[in-house]
């Protein structure tokens, strides 16, 4: 066991602290990261303020990770002491089920291991805890490679915010000729962006205001609209092939799903603790689709960090200390973060 520094909340509603917590010894298979950077994703605000269900104390979130490689189990081949590598949501899933051969280890039958907030079923049985802390034990197969040529600060989020958004991307055939709108200008929704863009679709934001329409356009949309103006909405009927619904909260789906074209979709990767209604009258008269998205496979995100390397991309962030996560959450709250705060985990003490 190796004793390491973690920040954790002990119970609900409180404050972010400092704590010691115990990673397992490395196996055969695992790896020991030196986590350096860890990402502030929306969903860590939703487990810590109990949003989806009871939680487990001391709760470590963090599952946007990227560091270094300091020690290999026996067996491992996958990753080397040195290597720049990344973690993200999961950390361990069946291997067997139809969806893990398949490479869609998120939707695993016997369901994945979550980075945190989950126990380690297929190992120890211990509580998971995450990338808020200075090192984490992770079995090969879940740990990724970041290329060369992005910054660790920078791919952190990209562990979660880029795949999430990159997976309904490419799943939808967001590409050349195709209209993609993002609804959300938040951490997914800068990068579903920043993705689609440069996939070469033509991308739409459908932000609150138009506060944050220079960044917008500057991260690739080639459009940008308030959805607080009614007109919007009439505007642009009947105008997307796939919209991308990053919002944090419940949104009125049928005013978006009068957005979409014949034949189109609208992807939920935003996930609210509170359900979403749909009047089938928004789907069926455009035959339009309403889908959900979860995370993506380990290739596929592999394949993502790979495409946002020969891209040049990576997250717009504001890297914050081990002692500012609380206030870091309370600005993603009033989504004031442009676009991702990223904990330094070398002032994690
Ligand atoms: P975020 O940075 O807080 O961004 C969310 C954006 O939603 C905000 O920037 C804001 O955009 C908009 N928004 C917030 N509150 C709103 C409201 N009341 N009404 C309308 N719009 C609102 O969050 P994030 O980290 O991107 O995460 C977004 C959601 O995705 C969360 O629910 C998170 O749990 C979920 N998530 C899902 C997956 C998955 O696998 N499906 C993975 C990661 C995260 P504007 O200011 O531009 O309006
Ligand atoms: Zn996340």
């Amino acid at each position: 066991m190796k004793t390491v520094n973690a920040r954790a909340v002990s119970g609900l509603n409180k404050s972010f602290e400092a704590i010691t917590i115990e990673r397992r010894d490395i196996g055969p298979k695992d790896v020991l990261i030196e986590i350096k950077y860890a990402g502030v994703c929306h969903s860590d605000i939703h487990h810590v303020r109990g949003e989806w269900g009871e939680e487990t104390y001391p709760l470590v979130p963090g599952h946007e990770i990227a560091g270094i490689v300091s020690e290999i189990g026996s067996n491992v081949t996958k990753h080397k002491v040195g290597d720049r590598v990344g973690v993200g949501c999961m950390v361990d899933s069946c291997g067997e089920c139809e969806n893990c051969l398949q490479g869609e280890e998120q939707y695993c039958l016997k369901g994945n291991t979550l980075t945190y907030a989950d126990t380690n079923k297929y190992g120890d049985g211990q509580p998971t805890q995450g990338g808020y802390s200075t090192h984490i034990v992770v079995t090969e197969s879940f740990v990724l490679r970041i290329p060369e040529g992005i910054e660790l600060a920078t791919a952190a989020p990209l562990l979660c915010a880029g795949i999430t958004t990159y997976s309904p991307l490419r799943h939808w055939g967001a590409g050349k000729g195709k209209n993609v709108a993002v609804i959300g200008l938040g951490g997914l929704g800068h990068m579903a962006v920043k993705l689609a863009h440069a996939m070469g679709a033509d991308v739409t934001v459908l932000s609150r205001t138009l506060d944050k329409k220079s960044d917008g356009l500057q991260l690739g949309a080639d459009n940008y609209y308030a959805t607080e103006d009614e007109a919007t909405f009439k505007k642009l009927a009947s105008s997307f092939d796939l919209i991308i619904n990053t919002v944090s909260a419940k949104v009125d789906l049928d005013s978006y799903l009068g957005l979409l074209k014949l034949n189109g979709a609208m992807v939920n990767v935003g996930a609210p603790g509170e359900p979403l209604s749909v009047n089938v009258f928004s789907l069926i008269g455009m035959r339009r689709t309403f889908a959900g998205s979860l995370i993506g496979g380990i290739a596929q995100t592999q394949e993502m960090l790979n495409f946002c390397a020969e891209h040049k991309l990576g997250a717009e962030i504001e890297i914050i200390s081990a002692d500012e996560i609380d206030e870091a959450y309370d600005r993603v709250d009033k989504s004031d973060v442009r676009y991702r705060f990223v904990i330094d985990i070398a002032t994690m003490v």
